[in-house]
């Protein structure tokens, strides 16, 4: 079943990043990234470790000040508020690591799940998508499997009502049976109209659902344009390491800046 999560289709893009430059105390991560994730589509952020695809995230969600560039959401300028006023205009953040509370129950967590300025909002779409937590709506959080978490801090997304939804490494540590589940629930995400931009160790399945691809090196963009187009090999070999599984790889640091058919 596809649970809808927003309203009906935006006109204009979900999220832009305009010549965004960030990092940690004098040192720069990002250069002047420029992205942008068109309403109700999914943009795989790639890259290998250490690329700055997680201070992107922090950046676009607040955790981080920007040095330069803007921020846009709906293309409403956020560059400047707070984490809590990106929220409210509609940025979700799934960090890595699972960010469910353990010791509260699976109610309890979405209940806290829904924003102040969304008081009232009926938790169940996020137990339409996600029917296991149906069924565990009274556990402890913590005592249900990795997968399990990892569900209930995406079904948080469905009670945000949000404009852009930024997944970090959501599948990270968990059985490949679970990752089969957590790729569903991302195309159940996407099928529900959701804008998604999606950072994953699984290359290839991330390339699979997305509408359009991003790879940062060293904090540039070194191409941004359809997931399609991109050739999966040379991705593999420039970014992940030759002699690595793209399914199973972790980055292999080979970050020689190549442009791959722009
Ligand atoms: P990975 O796939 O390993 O998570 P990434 O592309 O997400 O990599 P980031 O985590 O954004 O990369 O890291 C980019 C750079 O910023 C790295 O050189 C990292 O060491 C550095 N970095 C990350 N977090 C901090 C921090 N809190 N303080 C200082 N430097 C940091």
């Amino acid at each position: 079943m596809t649970t809808a999560i927003t309203g009906a289709p935006r006109r204009v893009n979900a999220l832009e990043v305009r010549g965004l430059v960030a990092g940690y105390g004098r040192t720069t991560v990002l250069r002047e990234v420029n992205l942008t994730v068109p309403a109700g589509s999914v943009v795989a952020l790639l890259g290998p470790n250490g690329a700055g695809k997680t201070t992107l995230l922090r950046t676009v969600s607040g955790l981080l000040r920007p040095s330069g560039g803007t921020v846009l959401v709906d293309g409403e300028d956020v560059t400047t508020r707070t984490p809590h006023a990106r929220a409210r205009a509609g940025v979700c953040l799934v960090p890595e690591g699972r960010g469910v509370f353990p010791n509260l129950t699976v109610r309890e967590n979405l209940a806290l799940a829904v924003p102040r300025w969304r008081k009232g909002t009926d938790v169940e779409p996020a137990l339409a998508a996600f029917p296991v937590l149906r069924e565990r709506i009274r556990q402890i959080a913590g005592t249900m499997s990795g997968g399990q978490q990892q569900m209930l801090a995406l079904a948080r997304c469905y009670l945000a009502g949000p404009s852009v939804i930024l997944l970090d490494e959501v599948s990270m540590g968990l059985a490949p049976k679970v990752v089969d589940e957590i790729f569903e629930a991302l195309a159940g995400l996407a099928r529900s109209g959701a804008s998604l931009l999606v950072v994953e160790q699984y290359v290839n399945r991330a390339l699979a659902m997305a509408d359009f691809a991003c790879l940062l090196n060293r904090g540039s963009v070194t191409y941004t344009g359809p997931a399609d187009l991109l050739d999966e090999a040379e991705l593999t070999r420039r970014y992940l390491g030759a002699d690595l599984d793209a399914e199973h790889g972790t980055a292999a640091g080979d970050t020689e800046p190549v442009p791959l058919r722009p």
